[in-house]
């Protein structure tokens, strides 16, 4: 299988590199949903486009008739300023792929092409190149757009680079592997007025304090000890001068755990403790949720065991690894909440100061390209065999 795929290799590490050089954020992925196209075409491969935004959703089909699955690759890209040096660095000022979408990318179309020209299974491949993963919900779109109901896959497969794991080693989680996410604004606002006369003006910058403290105890008091969860705030934002209380503050945060019960449970905390800021300091609060909740991502247990076979057979079981979950998000879970399916790391390498995930420095290793699409390709002639 890596052989059958490696005479791919200059073209997928070429068509990385034209990616990366095209970085589009979350809903503006047009140039790049387009190139996917068109690669995929060049295969012939039956293409869709425009499901729930700049998505592109390939169809192969195999020898006869039989089951479906899908494999999901992101495609956007961050509003972060590239200060890799590399050739092929970003050609738009603070834009860039610091997430390695442009290698998921690459890896999906390297999995169709060896698909596409053996056709070695019975039944449906799907390939979902999903927009808007870093923010705004693309898999939601997608599927409110009616992607299963167009496409319907029966088990979901997909991946994420991971910095700082062996290049090319894998690791499937049993269960969680990244964390459910919501986002948060929190206003409070009051009369204002002069510092030295507190009593006629209540306190937004007092109860936004109180709100920073009170947070701190939903993890600690609210949720059960043995279940992960974080709440952050991110921002802080009010007053303009040392003598005057002023009128309003802002506050932004997220809040992160494994199941959607819990990120309900820290949704109620929220507002609760929002209400209770705002009485102490004599000012009048107000919550609101961005994008509603991302669910986490949660492998379910017979699609785990089939990938991590796959992976033991195609690199050998040395080449497996175990990590914990993280508490990072990917909307991977959306399609997890209709699907069975396993999302999998796979080592991205050693990676230096400031070439984390997000961070200014970062690269997606070319050395895992054919390893990550033959690892797709031949979880889809499994799940299809
Ligand atoms: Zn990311
Ligand atoms: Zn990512």
């Amino acid at each position: 299988m890596l052989e059958l795929i490696a005479d791919a290799f200059p073209a997928l590490k070429a068509m990385r590199h034209e990616m990366h050089r095209h970085p589009e954020l979350s809903l503006e992925e047009e140039w790049t949903a387009a190139f996917v196209a068109d690669r995929l075409r060049e295969l012939g491969i039956e293409v869709h486009t425009g499901i729930g935004g700049h998505s592109v959703v390939g169809v192969i089909h195999g020898s006869g008739p039989g089951p479906s699955v899908a494999l999901r690759a992101d495609m956007d890209a961050l509003a972060i300023h590239e200060q890799s040096g590399l050739p092929y660095a970003s050609k738009t000022t603070g834009k860039m792929h610091a997430c390695g979408h442009d290698g998921h990318t690459a890896i999906l179309i390297g999995a169709a092409t060896h698909l596409a020209r053996t056709r070695q299974f019975r039944g449906t491949v799907y390939l979902f190149f999903q927009p808007a993963e870093e923010r705004y919900g693309g898999a939601q779109m997608m599927i409110d757009d009616g992607l299963l109901a167009r496409f319907p896959a029966e088990r979901i497969f997909g991946l994420h680079n991971w910095p700082g794991l062996r290049a090319g080693a894998v690791v499937v989680h049993d269960g969680p592997v990244m964390a459910g996410t919501g986002e948060f604004e929190v206003t409070f606002t009051a009369r204002g007025g002069h510092a030295a006369m507190p009593h006629l003006t209540g306190d937004p910058i007092l109860a936004g304090g109180h709100f920073v403290t009170g947070v701190q105890q939903i993890a600690a008091r609210a949720i059960d000890p043995l279940s992960a969860s974080v709440v952050t705030i991110g921002s802080f934002q009010g007053g303009i001068a040392q003598n005057i209380i002023p009128t309003k503050t802002v506050l932004t945060g997220t809040f992160r755990a494994f199941s959607l019960d819990t990120l309900k449970l820290i949704q109620r905390r929220l507002e609760e403790i929002v209400g209770s800021a705002a009485a102490i300091a004599g000012a009048q609060g107000n919550i609101r949720f961005d994008d509603g909740l991302c669910p986490p991502v949660v492998n379910t247990r017979a699609e785990g065991k089939l990938i991590r076979d796959v992976a033991a057979e195609l690199f050998g079981e040395s080449e497996l690894e175990s990590l914990p979950p993280t508490m990072a998000g990917d909307d991977f879970g959306v399609f997890l909440q209709h699907l069975p399916g396993a999302y999998i790391w796979i080592g991205n390498g050693e990676t230096g100061e400031g070439a984390g995930l997000h961070q200014p420095g970062y690269d997606f290793n070319d050395d895992i390209l054919v390893r990550g699409a033959s690892l797709l390709a031949a979880t889809a002639e499994r799940a299809l065999a």
